[in-house]
């Protein structure tokens, strides 16, 4: 029989990187999920990025599914953003006062995207806390209403029953709100919870609150409990909720741009009052950005009474990448169905390799966004937070461990989407696929 065993990959400088690090970080790292918790073994601090491929402290390379959590949908180190941050460097690094590549950006996001309006921030996070003072500010509203499991980053009234990293926070799967320390249960009061994929759940506290809700916030294809599909009956009960004079907020930091030009929302027709980006719109630089109606962006200061401002907002290096990755995004016709057709092999080749090895899986996919959840779902589709939350976590970490030593590099939690780029291609499918045989077997005997 042939063997699958794998040489140990060595990991000394990111051992020793990782000591380092806990000494002068908490956990070591500047992000949680990256401290790989709920997976064991050592975090690889990478080096380099090129193309679809890390390379780590210890000279190892790896075929990266992360693409840094979204933005490099392109792959990594791609030329034209290089050269476009470089070019901008040579004029200054931040001027706190405006400049034409914000102009440009705007313009580029407004004509791409739909919305009238376009504010820049730094950070995905900035971004729905933005839009969410802004909805209250327009409505003059107090409550908020968002999914189980849905992540829309770390502000104190978004960290209620959110998915992502919370997921596998130990002790805090399943809980009820808040899902951090530290948030105040008066915030979480005003941030009502239900559940993805429920339409009469959502009708229902429509029904009874809607008078007093600001916006309801949502991920259009969620990522940040594992992948999950809205259903259509889903997105009509969401569209209702306009209908209480409720702001319609569409989350689509990690699916704008990813799942079409237009978003999750162009793909879906959804007609969201409110767009929160961030990742692929700063193009591997910090940035986020919120827009919509110009009746409703029009509240924002100084041109209305919702106060939002940044230090390095609009900063020139960050657009100059955003700018070069939606125009190489524009310039790339048939990029989306590259990868579309790549994450459907993927997809494929994962379900008859773990049932050839006797695991069950159950994949969930959009896109070049995709799941493989541990556990076998009696209708063979993954719907809500609920389900997500039955998976065998430590299968995944066993199968995640296999394919690492493998050299390829999964998400490091069950709880997230892998994210394919434009620099996966034949050669790195064949090779995931031949990985995940060997470890879905490892897994199986
Ligand atoms: N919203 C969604 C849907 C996200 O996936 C994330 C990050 O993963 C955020 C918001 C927060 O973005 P950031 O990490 O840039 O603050």
């Amino acid at each position: 029989e042939l063997s699958s065993a794998v040489l140990p990959t060595p990991t000394a400088q990111s051992e020793a990187l990782f000591a380092r690090a806990r000494a002068v970080t908490p956990g070591g790292v500047n992000s949680p999920v990256r401290a790989f918790r709920s997976v064991g073994g050592t975090p690889r601090f990478i080096a380099s990025a090129q193309g679809a491929y890390l390379t780590d402290a210890d000279g190892t390379r790896y075929l990266d599914y992360i693409g840094s959590w979204g933005p490099m949908i392109l792959g990594h180190n791609l030329p034209a953003v290089r050269e476009a941050v470089a070019d901008a460097l040579q004029f200054g690094t931040s001027f706190g006062a405006p400049g034409e590549r914000e102009v440009l950006l705007a313009e580029q996001v407004t004509r791409l995207t739909g919305v009238d309006r376009v504010r820049f921030v730094s950070s995905g996070t900035e971004a729905t806390m933005s839009a969410l003072r802004l909805a209250r500010g327009a409505t003059g509203r107090r409550f908020i209403l968002k999914f189980r499991g849905n992540y829309h980053g770390h502000a104190d009234g978004l960290l209620v029953e959110a998915g992502s990293g919370l997921m596998t926070n130990e002790g805090h799967l399943g809980a009820a709100a808040p899902s951090s320390a530290g948030v105040p249960e008066e915030y979480a009061r005003l941030t009502l919870v239900s559940e993805y994929n429920d339409p009469q759940a959502l009708d229902a506290l429509m029904a009874e609150r809607g008078h007093e809700l600001a916006a309801v916030i949502f991920e259009p294809v969620v990522g940040n409990a594992g992948v999950l599909v809205p259903t259509p009956e889903f997105l009509a009960a969401l569209h209702r909720v306009r209908e209480h004079g409720t702001l319609l907020i569409a989350d689509e930091v990690m699916t704008g741009f990813r799942l079409s030009l237009r978003g999750a929302t162009g793909l879906l027709g959804l007609q969201p009052d409110l767009i929160c980006w961030g990742k692929i719109i700063g193009g591997g630089l910090p940035v986020g950005a919120y827009g919509g109606r110009a009746d409703v962006m029009d509240f924002v200061s100084p041109q209305g009474p919702v106060y939002q401002a940044g230090t390095l907002s609009g900063n020139p290096l960050a657009m100059a990448a955003g700018l070069a990755t939606l125009t190489a995004l524009e310039n790339t016709p048939d990029l989306y169905a590259r990868l579309d057709a790549y994450t459907a092999q993927l997809a494929s080749g994962l379900k008859a390799a773990a049932q050839a090895a006797g695991v069950p899986i159950s994949v969930n996919r959009v896109g070049s966004m995709l799941t493989a959840f541990h556990q076998d779902v009696p209708d063979g589709t993954v719907r809500t937070y609920t389900d997500a939350a039955r998976s065998d976590t430590a299968a995944f970490a066993r199968w995640f461990q296999g394919m690492l030593a493998r050299g390829v590099y999964w998400a490091p939690s069950q709880f997230e989407s892998i994210f394919v780029s434009g620099a996966h291609g034949d050669a790195e499918l064949n090779a995931t696929l031949e990985a995940a045989q060997a470890a879905y077997r490892d897994l199986g005997g």
